[in-house]
């Protein structure tokens, strides 16, 4: 018999490779920035079109390539960055592997025009799924610029499985964001679809910081520095007061790559104990530097993974360094422990305000508002009371419009639902009596039904009630708002005003009213009747925090995720005392609902306890 063994072709094995190293547009950015940074550029240029999935080119001014090394670059295995198996510990550079190119060129139509300094005329080639189109001499600045264009085209079925554009550009911005931060002295710029997208100076890390997310983000930042003999830490934490509901602020740096490291990211989140709001995360921007021979760079190339030689010792240093760093800067005590406090301080926390002597509370410190003549409240104490009622007009508001709208809009609904519903508020006798709720820890209302009772958590249920008011809206497109006094200004980074515009249409029709929609901010000149103008900028916050955790999972319903966010920012609170009115209104409109017993993200709104119930424990 024959013998069957066969070496794969190049091209086949350079595919195969590819599978592993680019898994979407963002994989190729990521190898065409590192390796313009190995080569030593102080200016990167990336410019993309239709989320990479029509081109993604890199054009860099650093060393370039003889003509030789141009066409070598793209062969697997080719590399100038180690010689031998021993430089493997010591790497400096971001990539070794020599296989980016290569696999690169295999999956996709590639031209790369390079340059040495030291040379008058650069080189031109033109590969197309491994095969070299052409090699010419060709007039081209100092550097390198490698365009890739129709990822996958010989791979349909790695193309359709690409996520929708919005998904793909997200994972562009993340990649370019990790990258950029890691190298400050490097000017970057972003240019998608033909317009820019980011304009990053050469700077230092703070302006780095602050240029990419928010000219907002500069207040917020805590130095974090800290020198021992095992671990460099430098960059900054951001103040608990501004933590996010996302962990799209979290970054970790080790020797300017960026790493994952639940660990790590666990060392943090102890320092920051006691002073977050559950729910939020802090926001993190911190480069260690190791001794390249105590970590273990998994060398995947797709791998954000690392393993430290002594993490023990690592976790202590970073716990305490950024502990210092919060104590230090006086933030501890800018927490305010008037909200929420039930729900968001923990215990430990709450009964100890008292024992810091050197409280600086910061009184014109207010976290969500823009600072336009529009903002009305002062100090952040004012700003609470402010809120707190706005909340409360808030819950009133959205019952009271909608309460005359109930009969109508939810009746054949109430029909639709269960019967037993119909009933169990209809003989009782303490509803007579005008006895028919009660509220226990600011938190549940109690409200007595025929054969027993239920208990109903305020906030779960309140967000059931205006996520189906605010859907409604989305889906008929009728809601009415407000105008207000003063156009309420925001300022906003380049990525959440991207998230925005998407969502332009749709907040409209909730009842937002837009009278400019910038470069950087937005104007708001109306708002839908049932938000407080307080309550604005959370919401927006908590609107782009969500997309952002959400897009790059699913084909997500922006209609729904609007409606979801602005209920969970609108639902009067845990901690919140609540009128007899107000109680009555929210456990009517509870019940007018179409899924009373979910709040909009599934977790249960009431619960009963039957007459039963009790009877068995009395026996
Ligand atoms: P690696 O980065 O692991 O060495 P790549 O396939 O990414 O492998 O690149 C292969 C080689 O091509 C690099 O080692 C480098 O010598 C050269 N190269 C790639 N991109 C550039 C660039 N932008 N400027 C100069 N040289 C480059
Ligand atoms: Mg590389």
């Amino acid at each position: 018999m024959a013998d069957i063994i066969q070496l794969l072709p190049d091209h086949v094995a350079n595919q195969i490779a590819a599978g592993e190293v680019v898994q979407r547009p963002a994989s190729v950015v990521k190898e065409l920035l590192e390796n313009a940074i190995d080569a030593e550029a102080t200016s990167i240029q990336l410019i993309i079109k239709d989320a990479g999935k029509t081109i993604i080119q890199v054009i860099d001014n650093g060393k370039g390539m003889s003509d030789t090394d141009a066409r070598l670059s793209f062969e697997r295995h080719a590399t100038s960055k180690i010689r031998s198996a021993e430089d493997l510990f010591s790497i400096h550079t971001k990539g070794f592997r020599g296989e980016a190119l290569a696999s690169i060129a295999a999956i996709a139509h590639v031209e790369l025009k390079t340059k040495r300094e030291s040379e008058e005329l650069g080189t031109r080639i033109e590969i197309e799924g491994s095969v070299v189109k052409g090699q010419e001499v060709t007039v081209t600045p100092k550097g390198t610029s490698i365009a890739v264009k129709h990822l996958f085209f010989n791979i349909p079925a790695r193309r359709n499985f690409l996520k929708s554009d919005n998904v793909e550009l997200r994972h562009i911005i993340d990649e370019f964001h990790r990258v950029a931060l890691a190298h400050p002295n490097i000017a970057f710029s972003m240019i998608n679809n033909g317009s820019e997208t980011f304009n990053l100076p050469d700077s230092n890390y703070r302006q780095r910081v602050v240029n990419i997310f928010g000219g907002k983000t500069n207040e917020k930042l805590v130095p974090v520095e800290e020198e021992t003999e095992v671990l460099k830490i430098s960059g900054f934490v951001g103040k608990p007061e501004f933590s996010r509901r996302s962990k799209n602020e979290q970054f970790f740096f080790v020797n300017d790559r960026f790493i994952k490291s639940p660990y790590l990211n666990h060392a943090i989140n102890a320092a920051y104990e006691g002073l977050l709001k559950e729910g939020s995360y802090p926001s993190y921007f911190l480069k260690l530097t190791v001794d390249p021979k105590t970590i273990d760079i998994n060398i995947h190339p797709t791998k954000t993974e690392i393993k430290f030689d002594d993490e023990h010792t690592l976790y202590a240093i970073l716990r305490s360094a950024v502990k210092h760093s919060l104590g230090q800067f006086n933030v501890a005590p800018v927490l305010d422990f008037d909200r929420d406090n039930n729900l968001d301080t923990p215990y430990v926390y709450k009964d100890k305000s008292s024992s810091t002597p050197s409280i600086e509370v910061d009184h014109s410190f207010n976290p969500f508002q823009s600072d336009t003549p529009s903002s009305k409240s002062g100090g952040l104490s004012s700003k609470f009371k402010k809120e707190s009622t706005a909340g409360w007009e808030s819950l009133y508001v959205g019952l009271e419009s909608k309460s005359t709208k109930t009969e109508v809009d939810f009746s054949n609904l109430e029909f639709e639902s269960d019967p037993e519903k119909q009933e169990l508020f209809s003989d009782d006798s303490a509803m007579s009596q005008g006895q028919t709720t009660y509220q226990f820890h600011n938190k549940y209302i109690i409200s007595p039904i025929k054969s027993g009772m239920i208990v109903m958590d305020q906030h779960r249920a309140h967000s059931r009630v205006l996520y189906e008011g605010f859907l409604k809206q989305l889906t008929v497109k009728e809601a009415t708002s407000q105008q207000l006094l003063f156009p309420l200004k925001l300022e906003l980074s380049n990525s959440d005003m991207d998230i925005l515009t998407q969502l332009k249409e749709d907040l409209e029709h909730t009842g937002f009213i837009f009278s400019s929609f910038a470069e950087n901010s937005i104007e708001i000149k109306g708002v839908p009747v049932n938000v407080p103008e307080s309550e604005v900028s959370i919401i927006f916050e908590q609107l782009i925090s969500d997309v952002e955790q959400e897009v790059p999972d699913t084909n997500f319903s922006a209609t729904d995720l609007l409606a979801k966010s602005m209920s969970k920012s609108l639902a009067i609170k845990t901690g919140q005392t609540l009128t007899k009115t107000e109680q009555e209104h929210l456990v009517n409109s509870l019940f007018a609902c179409k899924e009373p017993s979910v709040s909009p993200f599934n977790r249960v709104t009431f619960i009963t306890m039957r007459v039963d119930d009790f009877d068995k424990k009395f026996m």
